[in-house]
């Protein structure tokens, strides 16, 4: 079975063709990717018009492209996926419009995904894992601990109450005078910094709820910019490092806390494992915290390749083709939707709300 994907939800175009066999392994035939990330850069993060356009221009040719590189026709595809939210409702448009339009002239069977359904299901085409896992999602627009329990089974069991994670990433760069997107700035000048010099807060440390806050980190760097102006370089070097050094002491909180909960859910599963996604993954600190903390408490860490955990279509392609023979295919009335939690499985049809 091989499905084309679509992926519009955000600031990337994707189109990406992968092929699912009959004992579940998936391979990856091609995965283009075209970040707008220079179109926003001017304006300090995303913005939802210019967004909408840049997929309408270039999404035809991704798809060839796409296509092409997995040396295939339209007619050697078995099915088509595309991102039906969340997301902004401009990109998606887009996307599952084109995909519908494939899906309908070529006859072929077309799945709505949701695109955290994407993110949450990549450990399987790149590790093969089972279910369930854990999978924490940090990126620009989420930051969700999902407890993945099978296919379309998810339980969220945290989300944050404020800020995603590489908002709060991206805010704090912008205070500091650091180019969009944030993330990897913030990271490179924590390297500089010293994590001792500053003190910021933990928001919800030690409460038993699994959600996760970050607005009054960015608010407590804010101040500290304030007192501290004009900022030296050292200065916003040892923001950064205390930044980063808070952030990745409350995701130890948050996230041990979880692991636990998983084991009381599934005291059984031999093999309990963490997926991380999302671009925040590509911290390095982050990252080398989470697999520490796997390590402590008996549980495989995954972090799925960068090109995966950023967005990216062969995540909607492979969804597509996990529900293929499954669920049925979706109706070509399904509507998309800018909000659309994990747990909420089914899709609404154009005319019956959002
Ligand atoms: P989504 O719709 O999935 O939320 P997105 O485009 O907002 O999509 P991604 O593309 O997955 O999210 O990731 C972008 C975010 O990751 C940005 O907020 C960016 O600052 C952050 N990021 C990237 N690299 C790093 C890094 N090294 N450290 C911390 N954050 C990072
Ligand atoms: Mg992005
Ligand atoms: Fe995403």
């Amino acid at each position: 079975m091989r499905v084309l994907g679509i992926e519009t939800s955000c600031d990337e175009t994707a189109a990406a063709i992968v092929e699912r066999d009959d004992q579940g392994n998936g391979r990856i035939l091609s995965n283009v990717v075209l970040s707008q990330i220079d179109d926003h850069a001017p304006y300090g993060g995303v913005v939802p018009e210019i967004a909408a356009r840049a997929h309408v221009e270039v999404l035809d040719r991704l798809i060839g492209q796409a296509l092409h590189e997995a040396q295939m026709t339209l007619d050697d595809v078995d099915a088509v996926a595309a991102t039906a939210g969340p997301g902004l409702i401009g990109g998606l448009i887009v996307g599952l419009m084109t995909g519908k339009a494939i899906a309908m002239a070529g006859q072929k069977p077309f799945y709505a995904i949701n695109h955290l359904e994407g993110h949450a299901l990549t450990p399987r085409l790149t590790d093969r894992i089972d279910f369930p896992y854990l999978l924490l999602l940090v990126s620009g627009g989420h930051t969700q601990m999902v407890l993945v329990k099978g296919l379309g089974d998810y339980e969220r069991l945290g989300t944050t109450i404020d800020d995603a994670l590489g908002e709060a990433f991206d805010k704090t760069a912008k205070l500091l005078g650091l180019p969009y997107p944030g993330g990897p700035e913030v990271e490179k000048a924590a390297l500089l910094g010293d994590p001792d010099r500053f003190t910021l807060p933990r928001p919800l440390k030690g409460e038993e709820r699994l959600d996760f806050s970050f607005s009054g980190l960015k608010t407590a760097v804010r101040q500290l910019a304030t007192t501290l102006e004009p900022l030296s370089q050292t200065d916003v070097n040892d923001i950064c490092a205390a930044f980063q050094t808070a952030v990745a002491d409350t995701l130890d909180d948050r996230v041990s806390r979880s692991l636990m909960r998983f084991r009381q859910s599934f005291p059984n599963v031999e093999d309990p494992a963490l997926v991380v996604a999302g671009g925040v993954a590509a911290n390095n600190v982050l990252r080398g915290c989470l697999q520490d903390l796997c390590s402590a408490n008996g549980f495989r860490f995954i972090a799925p390749p960068m090109a995966l955990c950023t967005d990216n279509a062969a995540m909607i392609a492979w969804a597509g083709a996990e529900r293929a023979n499954r669920t049925p295919p979706d109706s070509l009335d399904v509507a998309p939707r800018s909000r659309w939690p994990l747990d909420m499985q089914s899709v609404p049809l154009i005319g019956a709300g959002r």
